[in-house]
């Protein structure tokens, strides 16, 4: 069934009695000949793009809870393709190209907004650096602009220019960055894989990997024993109990990274914006709940739920930026478990394991890469050669030292 205006119309005037389930809720057969662990936006976008670019058979993505459930449904929605370094800004701008593109590929609506994002700046190294970064995106093609303090008060006039701890001195804006419905984009490509002849397998916990002499055959869940002649692995906070499975580790810590909402509020914020001086990042709802987070809280964790001292600094950067909010009350909170890699960046590789293929360390910047991320992934299962804008993704980095650290921070996975 094609979603449009006019079966909107004509589902209205039939009391909506005609709308099918979006996705076939499968059950699973005894062999694919390719089996995505992970029912996230990795995965799922991994399976999309399998079945519609590559010729590879069939194909299954097994999801242990339900769809949605993991840090897809639990990020705050930000998008933007504004990295610096020579292996991340083509791989993020495909990514942005095929949001750009995203609904109508898929026929749903994932409200894409493209309502900018503006990174403040506080100081005249930071203004640099931002000035350096956004002259490298426009080399690649990548919209930058470097707005000083004026310009960014015609446009943001509500942060704390004149009394602030940190000073506000100006933004790099990204226009094309913005915001997407996080869970909808699970959901359409569901439905859009689904379509393709995907079977979607929910409630179906990976728990073995099945080897013989080096090279994958399947897995063991929770429904049985499903045979695989290739393997994804797209489990992002749980990367490393995949990998141990399978026999080997991954540079790779479990953190967990909070976000928060506030009551409807009318229409404040109209882009994303965050703090220079701290980590705090915000943008407004369709709902008018003020979205925003911050730092991940800083140890080692499994839990989907974060703690008040992170609450409390996060709080702190967003009123030492814009002092109104102060007034606003928080309404929910909650958190997803990040894999933070050494580096703060991802992998797209093959594994030690023959036919068993890993897409992790996303940390907490794996939203936006959603569509590259899947698009990239198919490539390299489908054809056994890495995509050319993610070719230095790869896991031997780590050991080579062929680092790629876009914060600079080094190897200290809580603070990319
Ligand atoms: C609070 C928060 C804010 C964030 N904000 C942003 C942001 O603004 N912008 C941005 O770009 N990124 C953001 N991120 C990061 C982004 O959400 C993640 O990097 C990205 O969603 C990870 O990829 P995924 O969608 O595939 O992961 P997930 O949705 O977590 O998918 C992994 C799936 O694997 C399943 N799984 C795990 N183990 C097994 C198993 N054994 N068998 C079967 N299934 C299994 C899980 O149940 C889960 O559904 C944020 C994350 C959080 C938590």
């Amino acid at each position: 069934m094609r979603y449009s205006a006019v079966s909107v119309i004509r589902e209205a005037l039939r009391g909506h009695k005609g709308w099918k389930p979006a996705w076939r809720k499968a059950t699973p057969a005894p062999s694919y000949d390719v089996v995505i662990i992970g029912g996230g936006g990795g995965g799922l976008a991994t399976a999309y793009y399998l079945a519609k670019n590559h010729n590879v058979g069939r194909i299954a993505v097994l999801e242990k809870g339900w769809l949605g459930n993991g840090n897809i449904g639990r990020n705050t929605t930000i998008i933007r393709s504004n990295y610096g370094l020579p292996g991340n800004t083509p791989f993020y701008e495909l990514s942005m190209k095929l949001w750009e593109g995203l609904e109508q590929d898929i026929n749903y609506n994932a409200m894409v907004s493209q309502r900018g994002v503006f990174n403040i700046y506080h100081s005249d190294p930071q203004r640099d650096a931002y000035a350096r970064r956004g002259n490298t995106m426009r080399l690649h093609g990548v919209d930058a602009e470097l707005l000083d303090r004026e310009q960014l008060r015609r446009e943001i006039p509500f942060l704390d220019y004149d009394n602030a701890r940190f000073p506000v001195q100006g933004a790099l804006v990204q226009r094309r960055g913005g915001t997407v419905r996080h869970d909808a984009v699970a959901w359409g490509y569901a439905r859009a894989a689904s379509d393709r002849g995907v079977d979607i397998i929910e409630n179906c916990e990976v728990t073995g990997i099945i080897q013989e002499n080096g090279v994958v055959m399947g897995v063991e869940t929770t429904r049985g024993r499903i045979g695989a002649r290739k393997l994804g692995i797209a489990v992002a906070g749980s990367s490393s109990l995949l990998a141990n499975m399978a026999g080997f580790r991954l540079p790779i810590e479990s953190h967990v990274l909070q976000a928060f909402v506030s009551e409807g509020l009318k229409p404040l914020i109209d882009n994303v914006i965050t703090f220079g001086a701290g980590h705090f990042y915000i943008s407004q709802s369709d709902k008018g709940g003020l979205v925003f987070g911050g730092d991940i809280d800083g140890y080692n964790s499994y839990a989907a739920r974060g703690n008040l001292p992170t609450v409390e600094d996060v709080c702190e950067g967003g009123v030492a930026l814009m002092p109104m909010i102060g007034r606003a009350r928080l309404l929910r909170s909650w958190g997803g478990i990040m894999d933070m890699t050494m580096d703060g960046s991802p992998i797209i590789d093959f594994s030690p394991v023959k036919n068993l293929f890993i897409n992790a360390g996303w940390c907490y910047g794996g939203f936006k890469a959603v569509p590259a991320m899947g698009y990239c992934f198919a490539h390299l299962i489908a054809n056994e050669a890495p995509h050319k804008v993610a070719a230095a993704y790869r896991l031997d980095r780590f050991a080579e030292g062929k680092l790629i650290d876009e914060k600079g921070v080094g190897a200290q996975p809580n603070l990319h």
